[in-house]
C-alpha cells in the first residue's frame, strides 16, 4: 500500500516536465510506471525518460479496439526506445456493450484492468493535461489517488496541444498520426470520431453522449463495483 502523505516540494506545480519526473523517480524509483494511451502524450514521455535515463515500467491498457494507428505508433515506440512493455487486457469484455453500456464497457476494458496494473505500484506517471477538459482543468503535477492507492504524477498538466506537437517536432518522435487527420483525442474505434473546428480536444470522444471520461481519471467510479 502506497503512503498517502509525501513531502512535495514547495515549488511542484513550477517545476518543468523534466523535473518533476526527477523528483518523482528519487522518491518511488521502480515503485513507479507510466501508462501510456499512445496518444502524442505518451510520445513526450516516453522520449522523456528515456532521455532523463530512467528504469520507469511503461504499462499499456489495450482495449482490444483501439485504431490500427495506435498499434503501429506503440510498435515504433517500443522499437525505438527498445520498451519492455507490460500489457493489460480485459476480461471476458462482452461484444458491442459501448452500445448499451459504455460506462461498464469502460469499467471492463479500461478500469479495471489498470486496478490490476497499478496494483504492485506506488507512483502512476499519466499523460493528461488541463486543456483537455473540464473535467481535468484542476489536475495537479502530482496529486494522491484516493481511489487507486497511488500518487498521480502528471508532468505535462500545463502544456498545451502546440508545446506538445512542437515538442514531438524538436525531438524527431514517433507520434500517433491520428492527431494529423482531425483527431486531437484518441480512443477506442466506437467511441471516438475526429472533431470539428470550433469544438475541444475530447468532443470526438462518446460524441453524442454528455459522457466525458472513461473513469480512469475521476475519482469517483462510473459504476457500481462490485463483487457479484
Ligand atoms: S471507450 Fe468505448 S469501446 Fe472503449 S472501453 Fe469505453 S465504452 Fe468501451
Amino acid at each position: 500500500m502506497a503512503i498517502a502523505s509525501l513531502h512535495l516540494p514547495p515549488d511542484v506545480e513550477a517545476l518543468p516536465a523534466e523535473d518533476v519526473l526527477l523528483w518523482a523517480y528519487e522518491q518511488f524509483g521502480d515503485r513507479m510506471c507510466l501508462t501510456c494511451s499512445w496518444q502524442r502524450q505518451s510520445s513526450v514521455l516516453v522520449h522523456m525518460i528515456s532521455e532523463l535515463g530512467l528504469d520507469v515500467p511503461i504499462v499499456e491498457l489495450d482495449t482490444l479496439v483501439l485504431f490500427p494507428e495506435t498499434y503501429e505508433t506503440r510498435d515504433r515506440l517500443v522499437e525505438r526506445y527498445g520498451l519492455e512493455l507490460r500489457s493489460f487486457r480485459p476480461i471476458d469484455p462482452p461484444d458491442r456493450l459501448w452500445e448499451t453500456e459504455p460506462d461498464r464497457c469502460c469499467h471492463i476494458r479500461k478500469v479495471e484492468p489498470l486496478e490490476r496494473a497499478l496494483a504492485p505500484y506506488d507512483a502512476w506517471i499519466t499523460g493528461i493535461r488541463r486543456e483537455q477538459s473540464p473535467t481535468r482543468a484542476h489536475a495537479q503535477k502530482v496529486e494522491w489517488s484516493e481511489r487507486y492507492d497511488v500518487w498521480k504524477v502528471q508532468p505535462l498538466v500545463d502544456w498545451d496541444a502546440k508545446r506538445v506537437q512542437a515538442y514531438i517536432a524538436v525531438n524527431e518522435i514517433p507520434y500517433n498520426p491520428l492527431h494529423d487527420v482531425g483527431y486531437p483525442s484518441i480512443g477506442c474505434v466506437p467511441c471516438t470520431r475526429p472533431v470539428r473546428a470550433g469544438e475541444d480536444d475530447r468532443a470526438g470522444r462518446w460524441a453524442g453522449s454528455d459522457k466525458l471520461e472513461c473513469g480512469i481519471h475521476i475519482n469517483a467510479p462510473l459504476i457500481k463495483e462490485s463483487n457479484d
